[in-house]
């Protein structure tokens, strides 16, 4: 595979700055080292599908080195002032930003997303890193008119120990960030396992975090598969487990983590309804509908992925939604120009084709797409999808009630709110729901019947770093983000003092 690489050269031309054959060791108590059996593997390109980067495999025995390694660095972090902690932050957010051009090229070679929107994750992680430190400067806990005579009572935040971190590949600087930051502005030190299909963004930015000034053993990165993910969840020193992934591993971890009371924060997956009612704005609903279900290559947890219009506007809504999704450009990410990408991985072309063929059996009616891009070389080389929709879809079939992840859509229609606000319920996940409507009333009885963490009105796929995120159902528990998102990664204690006079 190597030599092909170096042969043919075509990655080498798109990425000079990444080797195909360059060697990343695993990051623990600041030194890079290589996984103790030996064992690398390898990313993969998925605009070219190819093996590019020779990668450290972490196993059992990485994991509990750099699990030691935080451990030992932690009495030592926590006793850092909160504003020299997000000092560090703040240099380490410049750093980013500095080098956001090449964490950005870095995600797109290897989960394959437009470079368009991984340049705007990497400033999304910079301004992640600043809004985390200022809440690290302003950390206090509370004191209290004394509930007894002679006594003193206050609280205080203490960080809670290590952090074991397991992250996934769709987005995987901004979902990192969201857990690196808040635990080290409260003073716990990390360990995180990225996903074995985006290794490398993560390394590249906690080896950034060590030129802001981390101290030793603060962030350790263990790169490698599943086992390695479940070795860190299962390790009987690691005292608070913080995953996004899917729910069957979102499920493995919460168990491993109740094993211990380990604390533990999951953002799962979702299958957000997205309503289109008759007096909306149809022109931006049919544009939010298609970021719902292309943005990311439909590899995202707040997808926009089932699609319900009411019977008045479905047929033009729905055709409109269609003619937009053909004309998408699908090309190379690292063109500006590019609409959509490729999708991540090959396990994830499979898994998103094999609903092709579970839709023909169901019988929906296909739109638009249903197949592997094609027509043109480079697409038919690239792990490449059609932008996919589907209409007629019943909301209890496969196709309405599992999470895809990549750019397939069902469609359906209802007649009332109540009907709208049944079906969009009528699914175990619970991350995001969104509808389009001018009727005042409506939405505010409809942000409060739908059972999702975030509800979108008149609008899609908006956040800020104020406003928390997760799930509801099997999307997930606890919240992410948010002006209170250092709880997640704090004890409170109490303490009393008692007075002799
Ligand atoms: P996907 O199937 O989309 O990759 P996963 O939830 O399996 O989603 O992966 C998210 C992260 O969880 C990755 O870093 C992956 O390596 C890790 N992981 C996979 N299986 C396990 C497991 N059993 N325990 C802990 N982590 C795991």
């Amino acid at each position: 595979m190597q030599d092909e690489q170096l042969t043919d050269g075509a990655t080498t031309a798109r990425f000079p700055d990444f080797p195909a054959d360059a060697e990343y060791g695993l990051l623990i108590n600041g030194q890079s080292v290589p996984a103790m059996d030996g064992s690398t593997f390898a990313c993969v390109d998925p605009f070219e599908d190819r093996e590019w980067g020779v990668v450290a495999s972490g196993s059992a025995a990485d994991v509990d080195l750099a699990v030691s390694s935080a451990r030992a660095a932690f009495e030592r972090w926590r006793s850092v002032s909160p504003g020299n902690r997000a000092r560090i932050l703040l240099r380490w957010a410049a750093l980013i930003e500095q080098h956001a051009e090449e964490l950005a090229r870095l995600q797109v070679h290897e989960n394959g997303k437009t470079i368009t929107e991984m340049q705007g994750a990497s400033l999304g992680t910079a301004a992640a890193a600043s809004f985390y430190a200022s809440l690290a400067a302003n950390m206090h806990g509370e004191t209290f008119e004394s509930p007894l005579p002679r006594h003193r009572a206050w609280t205080v935040r203490e960080p809670i120990g290590v952090v074991g971190a397991i992250t996934p590949w769709n987005n995987p600087l901004v979902l990192l960030s969201w857990k690196l930051f808040p635990a080290l502005a409260a003073g716990n030190t990390i360990v995180i396992k990225p996903s074995e299909v985006t290794p490398l963004s993560t390394l590249r930015l906690a080896q950034l975090g060590l030129e802001a000034g981390l101290p030793d053993g603060v962030v350790n990165v263990v790169m490698g598969a599943g086992a390695a993910g479940k070795a860190l969840a299962e390790h009987p020193d690691v005292d608070k487990l913080a995953f996004t992934g899917s729910t069957a591993t979102g499920r493995a971890i919460a168990l491993a983590g109740a094993a211990r009371f380990a604390h533990v924060t999951l953002e799962l997956g979702g299958k957000g309804p997205h309503i289109v009612f008759p007096d909306a704005n149809l022109d931006r609903a049919v544009e939010g509908l298609v970021t719902g279900l292309t943005a990311g290559t439909g590899q995202a947890c707040n997808a926009g992925s089932r699609v319900l219009v009411h019977a008045d506007i479905h047929d033009e809504v729905i055709e409109r939604v269609g003619r937009r999704l053909s004309e998408l450009r699908v090309g190379d990410p690292l063109d500006p120009e590019t609409e959509i990408g490729p999708l991540a991985s090959r396990p994830q072309l499979a898994k998103v084709t094999s609903y092709f063929d579970i839709s023909r059996e169901e019988g929906h009616r296909l739109v638009t797409g249903g197949q592997r891009a094609s027509g043109d070389a480079a697409l038919e080389r690239g792990l490449f999808v059609e932008p996919t929709l589907y209409a007629g879809v019943d909301n209890r079939s496969r196709l309405a009630q599992e999470e895809i992840f990549g750019p397939v859509g069902a469609a359906m229609s209802f007649t009332t709110d109540e009907e709208a606000v049944r079906l969009a319920n009528d699914i175990p996940y619970g991350l995001t729901a969104g509808f389009w409507t001018k009727d005042v009333d409506r939405v505010h009885r409809l942000s409060g019947q739908l059972r999702a963490g975030t509800v979108w009105v008149n609008t899609w796929r908006v956040g800020g770093l104020q406003l928390p995120f997760g799930g509801m159902k099997a999307s997930g528990v606890g919240r992410e983000m948010g002006l209170n998102a250092l709880d997640a990664y704090t004890e409170t204690k109490s303490v009393w003092l008692g007075l002799d006079s």
